[in-house]
């Protein structure tokens, strides 16, 4: 029988652990800070946002925003980007994405405290990812992955993992995570010759390319447990997945449904990371540490 990964309960069970370490915080009289930063007004990055800001705002947690036009200059947004994040009252930043062309990433990435990276995007939190330290944020979409596996208590060491995608958000971090629990991990492009011959010997397929029907029932061996990261619309204007999830649902052990699977814990997982950053910036409380 396959098993559904649900990401709603993923994101409550993450969600308890916030409240947890919220009371523990308050305990201490901290009271932590979000900062959102957009550049220019795409509609999926106002989306993402406001769903983003009631989430904290369902915990408690006071968020500013601060939005700038698309054609600001590159010197005053890093000006006033340099302010909030030396800002001691805000203790993570998330930077919407993407950002108009002339904003060189490049440039915010190395300003930005990766203390405050409540999305795991700079150099020092990626290097961690790779190096195992404790004290890191990390890219939440891949955190969210692990996070899910976890819940449903499906090991990864001595698997065969095939990750469709290497983008720096997803695919890459993921094989890391993923390599430090002892998987075996094979990354994917849009240059892999034979995807099928990837996909169809693993135990687990994690998909993050964004096409639509990407991995069908021939990609899966039997009993495969599918993580589908990808959000498409697809022709009939409907929120889909990479996979064919109906055509390969009955040949795996489990699988994440799109919506409502991997996109639900990422969200979760940027509230629980700013509590971790709060942590690390407001020691002696350690009420995060495992
Ligand atoms: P991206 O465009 O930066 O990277 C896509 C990757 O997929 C690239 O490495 C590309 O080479 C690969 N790819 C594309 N077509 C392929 C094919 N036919 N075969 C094999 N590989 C292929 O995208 P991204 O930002 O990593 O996002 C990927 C998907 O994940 C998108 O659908 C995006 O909306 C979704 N996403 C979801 C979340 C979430 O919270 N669930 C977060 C970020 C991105």
């Amino acid at each position: 029988m396959t098993t559904i990964l649900d990401g709603k309960k993923v994101a409550a069970a993450v969600g308890e652990k916030v409240k947890t370490a919220l009371e523990l915080s308050e305990k201490h009289g901290i009271k932590p800070k979000i900062a959102f930063v957009r550049i220019g007004d795409l509609s999926d990055s106002i989306a993402y946002e406001n769903s983003a800001k009631r989430l904290f705002g369902k915990f408690g947690i006071e968020a500013e925003q601060h939005h700038f036009p698309a054609d600001v200059s590159l010197r005053q947004f890093l000006n006033r980007f340099r302010e909030i994040n030396q800002d001691y009252s805000v203790n993570g930043i998330l930077l919407l994405q993407p950002v108009p062309d002339h904003i060189d990433m490049k440039r915010v990435i190395e300003i930005m405290n990766p203390v405050k990276d409540i999305d795991g995007i700079t150099p020092m939190n990626m290097g961690k990812v790779i190096t195992g330290e404790k004290d890191r944020l990390e890219p939440c979409t891949p955190a969210g992955v692990i996070e899910m596996l976890d819940y449903y208590d499906i090991p990864l060491e001595g698997k065969k993992v095939t990750i469709v995608g290497a983008s720096n958000v997803v695919g890459k971090p993921l094989s890391i995570l993923m390599m430090n629990r002892g998987a075996t991990v094979t990354v994917c492009n849009v240059h892999t010759p034979d995807l099928v011959a990837e996909t169809k010997n693993s135990d687990v397929i994690v998909s993050a390319a964004g096409v639509v029907n990407l991995i069908r029932e021939e990609h899966v061996k039997e009993g495969a447990v599918i993580v589908d990261v990808g959000i498409n619309v697809n022709d009939d204007g409907k929120i889909v997945g990479d996979v064919d999830f109906e055509g390969v649902k009955d040949k795996c052990s489990f699988i994440s449904p799109v919506p409502g699977g991997a996109g639900s814990v990422t969200s979760s997982l940027l509230v629980y990371q700013l509590m971790l950053a709060t942590d690390f910036q407001k020691e002696p409380v350690l009420f995060l540490e495992s």
